[in-house]
């Protein structure tokens, strides 16, 4: 059995990671400390992004339209439950990128529907290397366990694994979980730190890779969907549709010039592996500038 290689599909030195913390607000940023995200936005830029009206401000169909770069109008993921979709037809970037364009990727978490054959999923069909990590309970404590296993892995992977992913994207979801048990006081607050604690050692496996001087690295880094301040999303209140993203690389210059959406993140991700989007991709996205 045949297997594309790196040394058959040289591909340059350009990498991409895509880290998503679900369900970070926009409006609490600023009394945080979130050193990680604050060094990326400084590198690059910090932007809002509103959910469309057309989109549930619902992890499923946010984060199928962050990875697939089309709207849910496309990719059919209406809910958390994820049948009925068309992810066949439009799938996310890591499976794009692995099926056509021979490159090596990666995508990690703890959310089943994302990763797994359940509740119509996975969003993540056929990346290169795929590591789901079970929460041992539906708990904040069991989540915050479960991102920590998550960043080690991708730690791994991204570090030290001979799989040297192209394109990755880690899935962070104990801030969500929390806000949905304890509302979006002090345990939230410090779950978003905890979360901006796993972006430091992502960065930090990143800048130690042997290679890393002569690899040209964009990071970005997403949330979904905001919450009320009791717990909750769904709606469409300013703090549930208010989402965000951070990015830093080599073709991002700073503050953005347009509102961003959603679809512009896996827009940016075939703009910084210098791939061109395939007309009939349709992506609805556009790089970042
Ligand atoms: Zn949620």
């Amino acid at each position: 059995m045949s297997n594309a290689s790196s040394t058959l599909w040289p591909a340059g030195p350009r990498r991409v990671l895509v880290v998503g913390i679900d369900g970070v607000r926009l409006d609490l940023l600023p009394e945080l400390h979130t050193p990680h995200l604050d060094s990326v936005a400084a590198e690059g830029f910090l932007a809002p992004v509103e959910v469309d009206e057309v989109t549930p401000t619902m992890s499923g169909p946010c984060w199928a339209t962050i990875t697939t770069g089309v709207g849910v109008a496309k990719h059919g993921v209406l809910g958390n439950h994820l049948g009925g979709n068309r992810l066949d037809v439009f799938p996310e970037f890591t499976t794009r990128l692995a099926a056509v364009h021979r490159r090596r990727t990666f995508a990690a978490g703890g959310w089943e529907p994302l990763f797994l054959a359940r509740s119509g999923g996975p969003l993540f069909a056929a990346p290169g290397r795929l590591s789901y990590i079970a929460p041992l309970e539906d708990t904040p404590e069991a989540w915050e366990v479960c991102d920590a296993r998550v960043t080690a892995e991708a730690e791994y992977v991204l570090r030290d694994s001979d799989d040297d992913p192209q394109a990755s994207f880690v899935y962070l979801g104990a801030v969500d979980e929390t806000a949905h048990f304890l509302g979006c006081g002090e345990e939230y607050r410090r779950s978003v730190e905890t979360a901006d604690r796993h972006l430091g050692r992502l960065l930090a496996a990143l800048k130690s890779r042997p290679d890393y001087a002569e690899e040209q690295w964009t990071v970005i880094v997403v949330t979904d969907h905001g919450h009320v301040d009791h717990g909750g999303h769904g709606g469409r209140t300013p703090v549930e549709r208010t989402a965000w993203i951070a990015a830093a690389g080599p073709d991002i210059s700073g503050p953005q010039p347009r509102p961003l959406h959603h679809t512009d993140v896996a827009a940016h991700v075939y703009r910084a592996l210098d791939i061109a989007p395939d007309p009939h991709w349709t992506l609805d996205g556009q790089p970042f500038k």
